[in-house]
Order: C-alpha cells, then structure tokens, then sequence
C-alpha cells in the first residue's frame, strides 16, 4: 500500500473532554505521523465551506453549528494506507455502531458529537489538506 496523507479533525467535542492527547497517541500507534498541526476555531464559514458536500443534509445545520461551539485541533497524518487506517481507527459515524477500541467508541457521545472528521477518499484527502493547511506548512519528515 502506498504512504498517504489524510486530514484529521480532534472536533469541538473531544478538544473540551481534554482527551487530544489521547488520540494522538492512537494515530501515532497506528503508525501515522503527525506531519502537520494546529489548534483552530472555524468560523460559520469555513464549516459550512468544509462540509459543503453535506450542505443538502437535514443535518448540515446541526453540524456546522457543533463544529464552530469551540477550538478543533486540526492534523495531516502521514503513512502507508492512512486514509483507510485513519477510518479504522474513527470508527463507524454513529458511536453507538463503532467498534470497540476505537475512537469514536471511547470518546463519542452521539453522532453529532462524534469527537473526529477523517477524510474519506484520496481526492477529498487533498482537498481538505489544502483547506487547512497550505503545502508550505506540511512537512516530510
Ligand atoms: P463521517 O465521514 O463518518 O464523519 O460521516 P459523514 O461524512 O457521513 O457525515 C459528516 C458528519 O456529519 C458526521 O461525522 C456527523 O458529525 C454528522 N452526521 C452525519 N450523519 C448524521 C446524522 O444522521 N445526524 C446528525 N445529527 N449528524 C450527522
Ligand atoms: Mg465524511
């Protein structure tokens, strides 16, 4: 499998339990590197720009305001396979059907709240890694 990079999103509900730490070290033990990182809060429009695939969803209101009631600590992951690995270790959307041992079992509260955002595909792996973070700030290591 080849070395990808993904984006990754510690959401609003995760950075408040104090636990960014704790999901680090699952991405870091997973063999992910932390190629770029920064705590951030979005505005009303980088979320409704970031999740503008969902815009149609009777959700996306919901989301976008869960997404901008407090800080996100935002990451680029780099290894072999991370796009699926990162969804591996996510867990299934709703926490109630995550798998044990993952994150979104031992962080989430509700699908809304569902403590982190990984990219789904390749192509939506760049774009939100170019959302976040311009190619200056990502560095190979
Ligand atoms: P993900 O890729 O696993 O994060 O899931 P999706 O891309 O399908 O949805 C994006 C985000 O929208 C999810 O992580 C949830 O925070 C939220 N979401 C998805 N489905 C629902 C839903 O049925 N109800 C609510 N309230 N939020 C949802
Ligand atoms: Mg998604």
């Amino acid at each position: 499998m080849a070395i990808e990079r993904t984006l990754s999103i510690i959401k609003p509900d995760a950075v408040a339990k104090n636990v960014i730490g704790q999901i680090v070290t699952r991405f870091e033990s997973a063999g992910l590197k932390v190629v770029a990182a920064r705590l951030t809060q979005l505005s009303r429009a980088d979320a409704e720009r970031f999740y503008a695939v969902h815009s149609a969803r009777p959700f996306f209101k919901d989301l976008v305001e869960f997404m901008i009631s407090g800080p996100v600590f935002v990451q680029a992951l780099e290894g072999e396979g991370a796009i699926l690995k990162n969804r591996d270790l996510m867990g299934a959307t709703d926490p109630k059907k995550a798998d044990k041992g993952t994150i979104r079992a031992d962080f989430a509260d509700s699908i809304d709240a569902n403590a982190v955002h990984g990219s789904d595909a390749p192509e939506t792996a760049a774009v939100e890694i170019a959302f976040f973070f311009p190619e200056i700030n990502v560095y190979s290591r």
